[in-house]
């Protein structure tokens, strides 16, 4: 007989791996069903996260090897490398993601959480507007079904459900189907060991409206990345950005890890991100930061927020999309700073070049804003930035549209944050914030 399942999570990723442990504590039957091995989970390189996300899950935090020694950047722009000094902020740690990934499979299993590993999902099963499991590839290309009450996307950029939603459904509840390709940020990443004397750390923006990073590591590895914004005009195959990067910085020495590609969704935060029967979680909801593309922090808050919901929905037997709303409404109300960080994101990418980066040269843009975005824009942080406008060439074509853009990202996080109680606000609510992000 078929085992019965409380929800069925699609991806065993940081946010299908939380979710579903919260789940499992809370008593109920989960199943995770990921495509790859456990052998190729998480990603080949190291990336930053909060550590208050480990506080949040009840995890322990990271120690050496898996939690790496903090940097520092120099910032290069356009070839000219300007006394703009990065270090990371203290309650931020990088993490070596397939030992992450490795740690979080035990303590999800440990809590009872049944993963099943090559486990290919090919779509959800609707019926009536209603998701109600999903359907798999099998060997021998059999299909199978799993079905449970509640299911959920945690699959990443694939959003492999999402994207085989019926189109007018999700309409109905605030996701699309499908987003642009200039939503994505195309990225290629490698490690290498340094061979080079006192090389520094150093960011790259503006080549080929692409960023790009070279980390010299205490260790004596060396982090490699590139990212261009996929259809952004003169944007740039990522790989090529990066070999173009190292060729003018200095020696790299030998890979040892081989570049990836992968994609990051920075697209602006949806309207909705649940169904009936359904719910949206991490990258295949887009809840990347979209300035600088962190999303694991993100998705660990939501996905407390998605079990705690899904708790309640269980408790009652229901699984209308009112049943799940509490999950939207405290997530998008939280993190209403994702709408304003979209807004400053088109700034970054239209503003009249030459003055922008004559005020960053000027001290503009302070070191720790690459990862946090949002103080730096707020009032405070602006008002700082008044010296480092007076002493910019050109300041009088930037301040007008930085003005605009600021003042428009206001109003959309101010809208953000009222996100509606129930479903029944919500059509009038996605009218005015059409009106507001155009
Ligand atoms: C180069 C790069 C640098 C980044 N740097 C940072 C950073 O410094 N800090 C940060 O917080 N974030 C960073 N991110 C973003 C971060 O990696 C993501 O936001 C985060 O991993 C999202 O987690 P997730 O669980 O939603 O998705 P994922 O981690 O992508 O997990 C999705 C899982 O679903 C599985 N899956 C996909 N399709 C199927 C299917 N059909 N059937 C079954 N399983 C499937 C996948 O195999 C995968 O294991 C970076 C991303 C990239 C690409």
């Amino acid at each position: 007989m078929a085992v019965k399942y409380d929800a069925v999570v699609v991806g065993a990723g940081v946010a299908g791996l939380s979710f579903a442990t919260r789940m499992a504590g809370y008593g109920y039957r989960v199943v995770v069903l990921e495509s790859a091995n456990p052998e190729h989970l998480g990603h080949d390189w190291w990336d930053t996260i909060e550590l208050r996300s480990f506080d949040v899950l009840g995890l322990a935090r990271p120690e050496p090897p898996e939690a790496r020694t903090p940097f520092t950047f120099k910032m290069n722009v356009l070839g000219r490398t300007y006394p703009v000094v990065a270090r990371m902020p203290d309650d931020m740690v990088n993490v070596e993601r397939r030992l992450l990934a490795t740690r979080m499979v035990r303590w999800a299993t440990q809590a009872d959480v049944e993963i099943r590993f090559g486990c290919h999902v090919t779509g959800p099963i609707l019926e009536n507007g209603r998701c109600k499991g999903v359907t798999l590839a099998t060997a021998g290309d059999h299909a199978a079904r799993v079905k449970a009450p509640l299911t959920i996307d945690a699959s990443g950029a694939a959003a492999v459900l999402r994207r085989r939603f019926d189109p007018a459904v999700a309409a109905r509840w605030g996701f699309e189907t499908e987003i642009p390709p200039e939503s994505f940020m195309h990225t290629w990443r490698g490690i290498a060991t340094d061979t080079s004397v006192g090389g520094d750390s150093v960011i790259c923006m503006g080549q080929g409206n692409s960023t790009s990073w070279i980390s010299r590591e205490p260790d004596g590895l060396v982090d490699i990345f590139a990212g261009s914004l996929g259809g952004s005009r003169g944007a740039e195959d990522p790989e090529t950005v990066a070999m173009d990067m190292i060729a003018r910085q200095g020696g790299i020495g030998d890979w040892v890890r081989p570049g990836t590609s992968a994609v990051i969704p920075l697209r602006r935060p949806f309207d909705g991100i649940v169904a009936p029967g359904f719910m949206l979680l991490g990258d295949s909801a887009c809840m990347a930061n979209p300035i600088n593309g962190s999303g694991m922090t993100v998705a660990i808050d939501a996905a407390i927020i998605a079990a705690d919901t899904a708790h309640d929905a269980m408790m009652k037997g229901r699984f209308e999309a009112s049943d799940l709303w509490s999950y939207p409404r405290d997530f998008f109300r939280a993190n209403a700073e994702l709408a304003f960080l979209d807004a400053l994101k088109s700034f970054v990418f239209s503003a009249p070049r030459d003055p922008m980066l004559d005020f960053f040269r000027q001290g503009g843009l302070r070191g720790p804003a690459f990862w946090k975005m949002r103080p730096e824009f707020g009032p405070a942080g602006f008002a700082a930035k008044a010296g480092a406008f007076a002493r910019t060439k050109g300041a009088a074509a930037l301040l007008p549209p930085m003005a605009g853009t600021l003042t428009r990202a206001a109003i959309a996080e101010r809208h953000m944050a009222l996100y509606p109680s129930s479903p029944s606000g919500f059509n009038q609510w996605k009218a005015i914030r059409r009106r507001i992000t155009g």
